[in-house]
C-alpha cells in the first residue's frame, strides 16, 4: 500500500479554514470572540443541555469541574485504573486521593463493583460517605471509546451516598441512550459534570481544546468565571476567587464550530466503518471486535479487537510492530494508571476487568477519511497477523 493508515488523524472538509481566516480578519484571536460563544451554544444545542463552557482541554473541563464538585486535599474521589491518565490526574492536582474501582466490559466503571465498595468499604453517616477517615466526595467515570458506562446504575449508587458525578465524555461526543431511564440523554449529560475534549485524535477537534457542561447554567456560569481567571470586576481587577487560565480562545472556537457542522457526518463515518470492520471480522476466531453497549447510539469513535489470549502469547509491542511494517498503524489500549509511577501504592479495588483487558485490547484505524479498501486491508493483515502468531499444540 506504501502509506501509512493512521490509527486516528483530524478531518477539515468543511469551513475550518474560512472561519479561522475570519477570526483573524477580526483581530480576534485570544480568550474572547464570537466563535467561543457560538461553539458553547453549538454544543449546548447538540447536548440538550442548558449551557456549555467552552476551554483550553479536556484535562481543564475535568479540574475545574473537580473543583467546582468542592473536592479538597485529602478527599477521596474514585476512579477508573483503564483510561487515558488525564481522567486522574485532576485528582492529584486537587491533592485528594484517588481510589481506582474495576471496569466493566464496557472498559466503564463496574457499577456492581462501585456500590460494592460504598456498601463494604466505607460508611455513610451524617449524609456523609467516609472511607478510612476521608469524605468520598466524587467519582469520576470515563465513556471509553464513545462507548457509554452503566449510567443509570452508577447514577443510584451516587445518589445513594451523596457522591457527585464527573462524566469523562471526552470521546464519547454524540453517544446517547436509545432505552431506559436515560432515552434521549447525551453522554456528558446525566451527572453533576460532562467533560469533553477536542485535542487532535477525538471526534472533533480544535487542536487543543475541550468544554465542560454542568446540570444547571448557573453552575456553568461559575465554571467559565473560574476558567477566565475568576475576574470579579475585569476593569479593577477583582478577584474573590483563586482562578485559572483554562479560557479556550477564538481562534480554536473558529476550528470548532466547522467541525461541529460536521459532526453528525462523522458519527454516521464512525458508524459505517465500524460495521465495516465488523462485516470482516465475523466469523475470525482470534481476536473479536467489541460491541458498544446495547440500549445506546454510540459515536463509535474507536474500535478494538479483543485478541485471544488462549491461542496467542505475542506481546502487544510484537503485534503493533509487525503491523507497523505493513503500514497500518495500531495501538494497545493503555496501561494502567494504577500502575504508573505517580499512582503507585493508591489504592485499589478488585481490579479484574482492567488488567485483563488492559493486556488483550488493540485499536486498529478508525479516522474518518479511512476508505472501505483500507477498511478490508486492515482487517486482511490483522487477522492474517493474529492467525499466524497462534502457538503450536
Ligand atoms: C483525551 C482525553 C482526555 C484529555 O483531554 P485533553 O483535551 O487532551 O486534555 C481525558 N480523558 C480521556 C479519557 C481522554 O481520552
Amino acid at each position: 500500500m506504501g502509506k501509512l493508515i493512521p490509527l486516528s488523524v483530524p478531518n477539515f472538509e468543511g469551513n475550518e479554514k474560512k472561519y479561522v481566516n475570519d477570526a483573524i480578519d477580526q483581530g480576534w484571536v485570544s480568550t474572547g470572540g464570537a466563535y467561543i460563544t457560538r461553539l458553547e451554544q453549538g454544543i449546548a444545542k447538540f447536548l440538550r443541555t442548558e449551557a456549555v463552557a467552552a476551554c483550553q482541554s479536556g484535562t481543564a473541563a475535568l479540574h475545574l469541574s473537580l473543583v467546582e464538585a468542592g473536592v479538597k486535599p485529602g478527599d477521596v474521589v474514585l476512579v477508573p485504573p483503564l483510561t487515558f491518565i488525564a481522567a486522574v490526574n485532576p485528582v492529584k492536582y486537587q491533592f485528594a486521593i484517588p481510589v481506582f474501582i474495576d471496569c466493566d466490559d464496557s472498559f466503564c466503571m463496574d457499577p456492581g463493583k462501585l456500590h460494592q465498595f460504598c456498601e463494604e468499604e466505607c460508611m455513610f453517616k451524617d449524609e456523609v460517605l467516609m472511607h478510612k477517615g476521608h469524605v468520598v466526595k466524587a467519582l469520576v467515570v470515563v465513556h471509553v471509546f464513545g462507548n457509554m458506562a452503566d449510567m443509570e446504575a452508577i447514577m443510584e449508587t451516587a445518589h445513594k451516598y451523596n457522591l457527585k458525578v464527573i462524566e469523562d465524555a471526552t470521546e464519547a461526543l454524540g453517544t446517547y441512550y436509545t432505552e431506559g431511564k436515560y432515552k434521549g440523554k447525551y453522554a456528558g449529560t446525566i451527572g453533576d459534570f460532562g467533560c469533553f475534549s477536542f485535542n487532535g485524535n477525538k471526534i472533533i477537534t480544535t487542536g487543543g481544546g475541550g468544554a465542560v457542561t454542568a446540570n444547571s447554567s448557573e453552575t456553568v456560569n461559575h465554571l467559565r468565571f473560574l476558567s477566565t481567571q475568576a475576574k470579579t470586576d475585569a476593569y479593577y481587577y477583582i478577584h474573590d476567587e483563586v482562578g485559572y487560565n483554562y479560557r479556550m480562545t477564538n481562534l480554536q472556537a473558529a476550528l470548532g464550530v466547522a467541525q461541529m457542522e460536521e459532526l453528525p457526518e462523522f458519527i454516521r463515518r464512525k458508524q459505517t466503518n465500524y460495521n465495516r470492520y465488523k462485516d470482516e471480522f465475523e466469523g475470525f476466531g482470534y481476536g473479536t471486535l467489541m460491541p458498544f453497549r446495547e440500549g445506546t447510539n454510540s459515536n463509535q469513535w474507536f474500535y478494538s479487537i479483543n485478541i485471544d489470549r488462549v491461542h496467542i502469547g505475542a506481546s502487544m509491542r510484537e503485534i503493533i510492530t509487525a503491523l507497523e511494517k505493513d503500514g497500518i498503524q495500531t495501538r494497545a489500549i493503555w496501561g494502567l494508571v494504577n500502575e504508573q509511577k505517580p499512582y503507585e501504592g493508591e489504592e485499589t479495588y478488585q481490579l479484574e476487568k482492567a488488567p485483563y483487558y488492559a493486556d488483550r485490547i488493540l485499536n486498529i484505524p478508525s479516522s474518518t477519511q479511512i476508505t472501505k479498501e483500507e477498511i478490508t486491508y486492515v482487517a486482511d493483515k490483522v487477522k492474517r497477523l493474529l492467525g499466524s502468531l497462534v502457538k503450536n499444540g
